[in-house]
């Protein structure tokens, strides 16, 4: 349990110092067995430290472990884990670019190997639904349902990723951000060129690849902070 919460910890400073939250936003939780870990109520991801993380049953979403509530985020990490079995790690956003380029109107489109490597090629755009509501956590789990779906955008709210550890989740919230500060400059100063869907084909068919995404399913938990 507790190398869990330590990979949790280092995620959520991670996910702070890599600007993808801001202050309480987002959340990240991780399945451990029936239960799930996840980040508590009103903490920042830098303050929240391993004996502030409460666990919840997945099953009936009442609260195992823990003095603090959980995120008010927390139907939407209990949906998923539900129609998910396979998903390890859940990690939710508000990541700034993100929010600005599909609040506009667009929708992410691969212009580079690495966000189509993380993500592939279903990566739903759902419209604005108030947040900590029972219909959001809804509509995600319709969207992951798919069990190619491995990362969502919410307009005018944020992201959210899953992976087979935080670690994974994190780097695709990532790449999610990447692509979208990408695609905002390309377009300040042009017409994007984006992946054609062949050229898609040709990187789910690259060995090299396949193997990175084995790599980070298998590593559990992201770079080490320079300390
Ligand atoms: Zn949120």
């Amino acid at each position: 349990m507790s190398q869990i919460l330590d990979e949790m910890v280092e995620a959520a400073e991670q996910l702070e110092s890599s600007g993808l939250v801001t202050g309480a936003g987002g959340n990240v939780s991780v399945r451990d067995g029936d239960l799930m870990w996840i980040s508590p109520s009103g903490f920042s991801f830098g303050d929240a430290q391993p004996e502030h993380y409460p666990s919840v049953s997945i099953e009936t979403g009442d609260i195992v472990k823990g003095a603090f509530r959980p995120s008010s985020e927390v139907l939407m990490h209990l949906y998923i884990y539900r129609v998910r079995p396979e998903v390890m790690a859940v990690v939710h956003t508000h990541p700034k670019m993100t929010i600005a380029l599909t609040s506009a109107g667009h929708d992410l489109r691969p212009m580079f190997a690495d966000y189509y490597v993380y993500l592939r090629a279903n990566v739903p755009h759902i419209p604005y639904v108030t947040v900590t509501t029972e219909e959001l956590a809804r509509t995600v789990e319709n969207q992951f349902r798919a069990p190619d779906c491995y990362g969502m955008i919410l307009r005018n709210h944020g992201a959210i990723t899953v992976g087979a550890s935080v670690k994974e989740a994190f780097f695709r919230t990532a790449a999610i951000e990447e692509q979208a500060f990408i695609q905002w400059h390309a377009l300040q100063v042009g017409n994007p060129t984006y992946l054609s869907d062949e050229e898609c084909t040709r990187l789910d068919n690259l060995g090299s690849e396949e193997y990175r995404r084995q790599l980070l399913s298998l590593m559990k938990s992201p770079p080490s902070r320079a300390k």
